[in-house]
């Protein structure tokens, strides 16, 4: 069989959610196809004016950037970083370096649906050549489809099947080195707090694929062979690996083939498909963060005293405020706890789950388009849940999911001095609002809230 000779025309690859050299399909193509590459990221002031640039989350992006320039110089690279609009950016770097194409990895959201459209017709007016890679998610949006028609897989469970009956794609090549051309100045990462104003969560995870490789490492090595442990809250045994999967200093395919080798790791599996799921539903309908999928009729309550104590994890219900605090000083709440306080703010506060997708994407360090706006419109029951009006019950999920109340000792500290699952009722031991106590009472009566959602659901 020929082999194709490399060209000495570099290759620009575009970086964007993939900051990672291993399982890099875009970047192992072009190295591949040319003797010299340049990894190219581009600082967007659009987006880091927007709601995308939250500290937590441009914070890890600064971590993810160092980390990458660090290895691409390990294996005689460098990343290139730029400040401007992504697309003029990058030709520019394109044309002085003579390139002949510019690789990226595709993804599914509104802004990134738009750039890649930008690139194809800047790359054609510019004679570029333009190629766009897997890499985002394990399987690629839009490969499984429901065979009776359809646009997209609306309903997880068919989804989950033919996705596993689905083959992956093997794994790229992690590069041993990565030429770049000479005499193109790298440009400097900023600080993260020369981004974007306010402040980091005291605890936020730290970014990087190096960081981000070790919690793989550490977490595959131990055991999942109990499922059950996955909804205890204060067990705290997941694998914490949605921040670098976000950021994709992890590749999904990686993790997923990792991991599902493993003794227990199907579940596992599953929420990385879940994730899939989400991503394939949002290509299609990439204005999932403001228009809802099956409107239900529901005239959502706005900004209010009630949205605000939710916020402070001021509820009154400890179970839902344990969940807020975990939030603002981690950057990261678990996904139980994430179930428990979008259900209580949707369906007993009847607030609109924009507001509260908002929040989450103020803080969470993983927050994403896709997955944030795909499982606040699943709890909301305008998404994909096929029980729209299923209501979650706090004390019911506080008993079970967190039956010694260790959970809410742990981020209410102001109900340290109660016991089991007492804690979970503090109104019992200390009555209505108690300054006492230093703790509210609760916002709303559970069961009326409850009634009053059904009725107007109808
Ligand atoms: C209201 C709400 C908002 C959410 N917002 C986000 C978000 O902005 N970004 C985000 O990554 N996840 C989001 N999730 C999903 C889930 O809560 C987190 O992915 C999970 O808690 C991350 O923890 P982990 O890495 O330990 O997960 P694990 O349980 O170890 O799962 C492994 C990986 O699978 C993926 N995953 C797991 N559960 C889900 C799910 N329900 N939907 C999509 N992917 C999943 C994640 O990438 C995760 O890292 C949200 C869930 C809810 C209910």
């Amino acid at each position: 069989m020929s082999r194709v000779t490399p060209s000495d025309d570099p290759i620009v690859v575009v970086l964007n959610r993939d900051l990672r050299v291993h399982d890099h399909p875009a970047l192992a193509a072009a190295l591949s196809a040319s003797v010299r590459v340049v990894p190219l990221f581009v600082l967007d002031p659009t987006v880091l004016d927007g709601p995308f640039a939250a500290p937590n989350r441009v914070g890890f992006l600064v971590d993810s950037l160092r980390d990458l320039r660090r290895s691409l110089r390990e294996r005689s690279g460098t990343l290139f970083v730029r400040s401007g609009d992504p697309v003029e950016e990058s030709l520019r770097v394109a044309h002085e370096v003579g390139a002949r194409a510019i690789h990226a990895s595709a993804d599914v959201g509104s802004h990134a649906q738009r750039r890649e459209r930008r690139f194809a017709e800047a790359c054609a007016e510019a004679r570029l050549g333009l190629r766009t890679f897997p890499g985002v998610t394990v399987v690629p949006p839009g490969e499984v489809r429901p065979s009776q028609g359809g646009d997209t897989y609306r309903v997880f469970t068919p989804y989950w099947r033919a996705w596993r009956a689905h083959p992956w794609r093997p794994l790229a090549a992690t590069p041993r080195r990565v030429p770049v051309p000479t005499g193109l100045a790298a440009g400097r990462i900023p600080a993260w707090h020369r981004l974007v104003g306010g402040d980091r969560s005291p605890a936020v995870a730290p970014g990087g694929e190096t960081a981000g490789r070790l919690r793989l490492r550490r977490w595959s090595a131990s055991s999942h062979d109990d499922d059950g442990r996955r909804d205890d809250l204060a067990a705290d045994a997941t694998s914490r690996l949605s921040p670098y999967l976000h950021f994709g200093c992890l590749s999904p395919l990686e993790v997923a083939t990792r991991i599902g080798d493993q003794r227990g790791g199907e579940p596992v599996v599953r929420q990385v498909c879940w994730r899939d799921f989400h991503h394939q539903v949002t290509a299609d309908h990439p204005r999932m963060s403001s228009v809802e999928l099956r409107p239900r009729g529901d005239r959502w309550r706005g900004e209010s005293e009630e949205l605000d104590a939710w916020r402070e994890g001021l509820t009154g219900y400890p179970i839902v405020d344990a969940g807020m605090r975990q939030l603002r000083h981690e950057g990261w709440m678990h996904n139980r706890a994430r179930l428990i306080t979008a259900s209580f703010l949707t369906k007993h506060l009847y607030v609109d789950w924009r507001r509260g997708a908002d929040w989450f994407l103020r803080w969470l360090v993983d927050g994403d388009i896709a997955n944030n706006s795909a499982n606040w419109q699943w709890v909301a029951g305008t998404g994909t849940d096929t029980r729209p009006n299923r209501v979650l019950n706090p004390l019911r999920q506080a008993d079970r999911y967190d039956p010694e109340g260790e959970y809410v000792r742990r981020w209410v500290p102001e109900l340290a001095d109660l016991d089991g699952r007492s804690i979970h009722r503090p109104w019992l031991r200390h009555g209505p609002w108690s300054e006492a106590a230093g703790y509210p009472d609760r916002l709303v009566d559970l069961d009326d809230a409850a009634a009053a959602f059904r009725a107007r659901r109808g």
